[in-house]
């Protein structure tokens, strides 16, 4: 049985090692925006649905996204940010 990670909660500063490799590997080293195959030097972590908006700070909420893809999904949660302070 693999370990249930989905559950696990993540530390706001760091990410462990076991928890990049869970990650990765449930995404089968893509990324979860594009399916780009990703590497070490170049892969963004992500909350899927972020805190502010009611996320959990958990594994099961995390996604490993490329450049590009990190860039777009920081520029949608700004923009929900700014219409939850309206
Ligand atoms: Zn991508």
């Amino acid at each position: 049985m693999p370990v249930q990670f989905d559950d696990v909660p993540i530390g706001d500063a760091y990410l462990t090692h076991e928890a990049v490799r869970a990650v990765l590997g449930r995404q089968d080293n893509r990324c979860a925006g594009c399916g780009a195959p990703l590497d070490a030097v170049s892969t963004y972590f992500d909350l899927r649905r972020p805190v502010i908006c009611g996320g959990p700070h958990t594994l099961g909420n995390l996604m490993a996204l490329c450049p590009s893809c990190h860039q777009n999904h920081m520029h949608r949660i700004r923009e929900i940010f700014a219409d939850h302070r309206r």
